[in-house]
């Protein structure tokens, strides 16, 4: 079977969820009203991961609405997306980077994206290849892409070849990179079909890409997961991963300091551990109070080699990425720009007295 025939079978639906797990009426019912609002997806094989057997096990979380995830307290964007928006799906936030949308699907729609206002919606944000060359030219202080979404390999190889084949004749670009969440959810998109690494392999010949991927526990890392990871790491693609920090999936320092350890054990370059967005439907179910995520992101830490805690816990915000150092001696919490929309903030640190339940810095 090719991946997009497996695709086509991805679980839509109440209906359909219901005849691969357990669920009551009343569930059955707020999954329908839910998946109405923000889109249900779930690969067959990452529903496969889950437990029917247990109401909370932390895949299902993820992936399958829920009524407490139905709230609509939060937000829409977040990181100020559409302000950094300067062409129709291409976004310039921090001097050196682009972020550009390639994809409006994925093969799970995480009930916490932070993307959520477009992901398998009808609308289509994404952009077009000529735009960014045009915006690279005018702008040569740019020197990498980021390729988005939605995933940038839910798109047929030729497709994504239309977007790395030019990208990787730009002298100015260092590098590209590709976010996908494939190699967790489905990494049948990788190992069915050839063309991907080959094409991979032959583009990293003139220009080094980065997969950024986002394994967020220990269970998703499978024979298959592997198999895809290796089939890239091949192709001498550099993997980096970022987790999102989330109430009943990863947020406790086991759970969390086993994922980091597969995480470096697999070859995957730590990248970021992000506090949840506060987004529509994630405030209340996922986001866990900054001063619990610090003592749970330095406890897991403290059980890790010194390539196990490369990832800053961060909060991408508005402003910029801001890294969240930990509690100083008089209680406040202590932060730092790694990245910041302003040039002058990048590097400074700052304190602020938070309460314990304050989940985002507003
Ligand atoms: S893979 Fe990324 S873009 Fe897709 S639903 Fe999950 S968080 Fe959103």
């Amino acid at each position: 079977m090719t991946w997009q025939e497996e695709f086509k079978r991805n679980i839509t639906s109440a209906e359909a969820l219901r005849e691969v797990l357990p669920m009551t009426d009343e569930e059955y019912r707020l999954i329908h009203e839910e998946a109405e609002r923000f889109p249900m997806a779930i690969s067959r094989y990452y529903c496969s991961l889950i437990d029917p057997a247990d109401p909370d096990d932390p895949i299902r979380r993820m992936a399958v609405p829920s009524s407490t995830g139905s709230s609509l307290e939060g937000l829409l964007d977040t990181s100020g997306e559409h302000s950094n928006t300067i062409l129709p799906g291409i976004q310039h936030k921090y001097r050196q980077t682009t972020l550009v949308l390639v994809a409006t699907q994925c093969a799970m729609y995480c009930r916490y994206c932070f993307r959520r206002r477009f992901v398998g919606m009808d609308e289509d944000p994404t952009a077009k290849v000529q735009d960014l060359i045009g915006y690279l030219h005018e702008h040569p202080e740019i020197t990498n892409c980021l390729l988005s979404g939605g995933d940038a390999f839910l798109q047929d190889t030729k497709k994504l070849e239309s977007w790395l084949e030019p990208l990787s004749r730009e002298p100015q670009l260092d590098f590209i990179r590709l976010g996908t969440r494939t190699p967790v959810t489905f990494p049948i998109r990788i190992t069915s079909d050839p063309s991907l690494p080959e094409l991979l392999g032959r583009i990293g010949e003139k220009k080094q890409l980065y997969v950024v991927t986002h394994f967020n526990h220990p269970k998703e890392f499978t024979d298959e997961a592997y198999k895809a990871l290796r089939m890239l790491q091949e192709k001498r693609v550099v993997i980096k991963n970022q987790t999102v920090l989330l109430k009943g999936v990863n947020a406790d320092p086991d759970t969390l300091a086993e994922l980091l350890r597969k995480v470096t054990a697999a070859g995957i370059v730590q990248h970021y551990i992000f506090q949840c967005r506060p987004v529509v439907g994630a405030t209340n179910y996922f986001q866990v109070p900054i001063i619990e995520g610090s003592r749970i992101v330095n406890a897991a830490n403290a059980m890790q080699n010194g390539l196990g805690k490369c990832a800053d816990y961060t909060m991408s915000h508005v402003t910029g990425k801001i890294r969240i150092l930990g509690q100083t001696d008089n209680g406040e919490m202590l932060f730092q720009y790694k990245q910041a929309k302003d040039p002058s903030r990048i590097g400074q640190f700052f304190t602020k007295r938070l309460s314990p339940d304050e989940k985002w810095l507003n």
